[in-house]
This record gives C-alpha cells, sequence and structure tokens, in this order.
C-alpha cells in the first residue's frame, strides 16, 4: 500500500455569492432574508407564463466590481443561458444563468500557505439567479419558500490550484474579505449568502494530469469546509492505494460522522441542456462602465494590510486584525485621521479595548465608542492630562455612551495633577492625619512608603 505521502491534493472550489441589491436579479421584488414564506414574490419569479425578466443594472456593476478586484476581465459582451432542471424551489423549471460566454474570465487570488505566496487561478465570474428554498419539517407538510427565488449570484470558479484543506480555508476567508471590501457581499455563511462547493481529486506526486475528483456540495462553515475536504482527501487516498477506483460523484458532508457521503454519480448527473435565454438579449457591457469600476473599486484588503505594516509600522499580526473586517478597518482609519497619535497606539487601544465589545454581523458594525471619543482620549493619555491607569477608566466611563472623554475626566475632576505645590499640601496633610505611621516610617519601618502613597491616590483620586 502506497503511503499518504506519495499523493498530492488537488482542489478548485467554486462560490456563490450573494449580490447585495435591494431588489432581485430579473423583478423588482425585495431580496429579504427571515421574512414569512412567499412574501416577495411576483409573476416573474414566480415563473408565471408570459412574465418577462427584466436584467437589475445594479447587479451588473457589483458583479462587475466583484470580477475587477479578483483581476478577472471583464467580457464585452457576456449571454445568459437556461440552465434546465426539475425541482420544487425552481418554478420555471430553468435557472438564468451564463454558460459558455460568461461576464468575466481569468482573474487570481493570492494566498498566503506552508508553501509560501501562492497564485490561485479564477477561471470565470458569472452572474445567475438564485432557486428558491424546500423548508421541511413544518409539521407533516413541506412548504417551497419562493422569497430566494431570482436573488442576484455571482457564481466565482476557481482553478484547481488549492493543494490542501487549509489552502481552500485560506483561499474563501481571503475571496470573503475581498467581497466584503468592495460592498458587493455580506459574507455570511450561516444565511447562505457565501456558498461554497468544492471540488476535490487526488494524483500521485509527480504526475500532471488531474484524478478523478468529488464535488463535495452546499457546507455552510469555514471550518466544515475544510474538514470535509480532508476527509474526502483521505477516503480517495484509501481507495486509490489499494488499487481501488471510483467514478465521479456529487458528495455531501456529515460533520457528526466526520464522513462524506454520496449524493449522486456523475452518470445520473442531469443533463442541463442549456440554451441562450430568448427573453434577454446579450449583455454589454462598455469601456465606460468598466473604467466607471474600477475608478469605484476601493482599496482591497491585502493591500491594506501591506499598508498598515510598511506605512504605519503596524505588526502583520495588527494588521490582520485591523484589516479583518471593513468596518473595523474604517474605524482605525478614522480614528487615525481625527488625531495626531500615532498609529502604533491607535491600533493598540482598537485592539485591546474597542474589539472586545464590537458586533460584527454581516457587512455592518457597532462598536461601544465613537472614533470621535477614542481619539478624544488618546489625546488626554498623550498629552499627560491623564494616567494610563485613568484612561482604563474613562474608556469604561464612555463606552456605550456619548460622552466625550474630557467631559468625564472634569466632572469626575480626573486630571493629573501637576502642581507640585498642591501635591505637596496633600502629602502634609496625609502624614499630619497617619501621625503613626509617620513614626514608625521615621523609625526605619520605610516599607509604609507605599501605604503612603496610596492614602495619597486615595485623596487625589487617582
Ligand atoms: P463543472 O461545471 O462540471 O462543475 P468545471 O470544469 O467547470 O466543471 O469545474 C468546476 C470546478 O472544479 C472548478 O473550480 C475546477 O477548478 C474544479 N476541478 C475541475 N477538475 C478538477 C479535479 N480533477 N480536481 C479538483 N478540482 C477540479
Ligand atoms: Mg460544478
Ligand atoms: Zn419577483
Amino acid at each position: 500500500m502506497a503511503p499518504q505521502s506519495e499523493y498530492e491534493p488537488v482542489i478548485g472550489l467554486e462560490v456563490h455569492a450573494q449580490l447585495l441589491t435591494r431588489t432581485k436579479l430579473f423583478c423588482g421584488c425585495e431580496t429579504s432574508f427571515g421574512d414569512p414564506p412567499n412574501t416577495h414574490t411576483c409573476p416573474v419569479c414566480l415563473g408565471l407564463p408570459g412574465a418577462l425578466p427584466v436584467l437589475n443594472a445594479h447587479a451588473v456593476r457589483l458583479a462587475t466590481r466583484a470580477a475587477l478586484a479578483l483581476g478577472c476581465t471583464v467580457q464585452r459582451e457576456s449571454i445568459f443561458s437556461r440552465k434546465n432542471y426539475f425541482y420544487p424551489d425552481l418554478p420555471k423549471g430553468y435557472q438564468i444563468s451564463q454558460y459558455d460566454k460568461p461576464l468575466a474570465l481569468h482573474g487570481e487570488l493570492l494566498i498566503e500557505s506552508a508553501r509560501g505566496r501562492v497564485r490561485i487561478g479564477v477561471l470565470r465570474v458569472h452572474m445567475e439567479e438564485d432557486a428558491g428554498k424546500n423548508l421541511h419539517g413544518m409539521g407533516s407538510e413541506s412548504v417551497v419558500d419562493l422569497n430566494r427565488a431570482g436573488t442576484p449570484l455571482v457564481e466565482i470558479v476557481g482553478d484547481p490550484d488549492l493543494r490542501s484543506a487549509a489552502e481552500a480555508g485560506e483561499y474563501l476567508r481571503r475571496l470573503r474579505d475581498i467581497l466584503m471590501f468592495v460592498g458587493v457581499n455580506d459574507g455570511n455563511l450561516e444565511q447562505g449568502s457565501f456558498r461554497c462547493d468544492a471540488n476535490v481529486s487526488v494524483r500521485r506526486v509527480g504526475t500532471e494530469k488531474l484524478g478523478t475528483r468529488a464535488e463535495l456540495k452546499n457546507i455552510n462553515s469555514f471550518r466544515f469546509v475544510e474538514e470535509a475536504i480532508d476527509v474526502e482527501i483521505r477516503r480517495q487516498i484509501a481507495i486509490l492505494s489499494t488499487g481501488g477506483t471510483f467514478h465521479q460523484q456529487t458528495r455531501g458532508y456529515n460533520s457528526d460522522k466526520k464522513e462524506t457521503y454520496l449524493l449522486r454519480d456523475k452518470a445520473s448527473e442531469a443533463d442541463y441542456r442549456y440554451f441562450p435565454e430568448p427573453d434577454l438579449p446579450p449583455l454589454v457591457i462598455d469601456e465606460a462602465a468598466i473604467s466607471e469600476a474600477k475608478r469605484e473599486l476601493p482599496e482591497l484588503p491585502e493591500a491594506k494590510r501591506e499598508r498598515y505594516v510598511t506605512a504605519l509600522g503596524l505588526t502583520p499580526y495588527a494588521a490582520g486584525v485591523l484589516t479583518g473586517h471593513p468596518e473595523v478597518a474604517r474605524f482605525f482609519e478614522h480614528t487615525l485621521a481625527l488625531c495626531n497619535n500615532d498609529a502604533v497606539k491607535v491600533a493598540n487601544l482598537v485592539q485591546g479595548e474597542v474589539l472586545r465589545d464590537a458586533r460584527l454581523s454581516g457587512l455592518s458594525a457597532t462598536f461601544p465608542v465613537s472614533p470621535e471619543q477614542l481619539a478624544g482620549l488618546l489625546q488626554l493619555t498623550t498629552d499627560g492630562t491623564i494616567s494610563g491607569k485613568q484612561a482604563k477608566e474613562v474608556y469604561a466611563a464612555m463606552a456605550g455612551t456619548a460622552d466625550l472623554p474630557a467631559e468625564i475626566v472634569k466632572n469626575r475632576g480626573m486630571a493629573v495633577i501637576r502642581d507640585e505645590g498642591a501635591l505637596e499640601t496633600i502629602a502634609r496633610g496625609v502624614i499630619a492625619k497617619n501621625e503613626k505611621q509617620a513614626a514608625s516610617y521615621r523609625a526605619g519601618k520605610t516599607a509604609l512608603l507605599g501605604y503612603f502613597v496610596g492614602q495619597v491616590m486615595k485623596e487625589t483620586k487617582g
């Protein structure tokens, strides 16, 4: 039996990301999550006879932006096609997708892995509509909810360039970050707005030819994607190394049993009978639109991370944390712009205090303090008005309120006393009040100094 190390895993990911539009891809129904079933439907997304699709221009703009952020070449002309299959959540009997002429081609994404910095190719980016959802287990009945039917998606098809489950996880996280930073997707795996199918095969080390693959469907967490890929790699090696073979398959993942299981064999795979959608003209994106989309493209997370390290002097770790979410980066940059403090101090405060109580959900975030409050606090510590210890107290006092740190310091009488005369008066008062301790100190019990310092701290409220 050949050892594991004689085989090399090969992985290619297909990611479906929901475009953040207010309305669906081909009708005016609102995109929504969590509303009562079938409250966002119309003749178009219900697939009623005679209803005609109209392409959502904003969805095209977002998909174009996603493609450009991944370094793809946007095609001047792309075609929508019908992908035909039968399933209860697909009322038209076909999904409108793009097939042989997709929106964009040939991009890439860089990841850091055990192999160093690796380039992962992006084969294509295309637009398509989502299907509805079959809800089971509502008593004895099953319900088809078409709220999601017609929701705009981009599918990002990666080249088979990934070589381990860890690399696949890293690629997914990077891809999610990019889509979130350019405002195209909210990165929500649990709500299904970012979904991944993983194609997995193995081959003998040193060979070029791709092995037979299994496609792992719809795994809804980063951890389970990595786990499922690992499990599948081991399953394939176990078969091949004992001389066995297998067919191309679609498989699911059981995270309790830590097993992948057969969903369907390639032989029983549907023939989708793709053909161009007759109700939609070719999608033409002119140079002007592409240039505009390029201009709108914000700084990408990778570039931001590098800038934080090289230009702002942060550690790679800090840069990673602060670019972990677009709103966190925005909060950090806003605070930095408001004060003349150095970036490292701002970064420490954001990491040490603010992020502890920040709530991140999808693309939105709420912070316990505002950039204005934080900048004000930093100002008070660097100009020596308050001590580091007092800063913690002021932070706690202003968190969750609109109070400005300067007011808190004033109201609590917290400012550092820099007037030596005033301090001496207080010190003399403390000594006078503690005659006995003062006498023992004079007699040589110098350890009592700490006691006196404590008394002065109490008098001066720190
Ligand atoms: P399909 O449309 O049938 O799913 P594609 O050729 O478009 O097939 O490939 C889809 C995905 O599968 C891509 O992400 C690609 O990188 C990946 N892939 C293709 N062949 C292999 C393979 N042998 N091993 C791993 N991944 C593969
Ligand atoms: Mg596929
Ligand atoms: Zn509709």
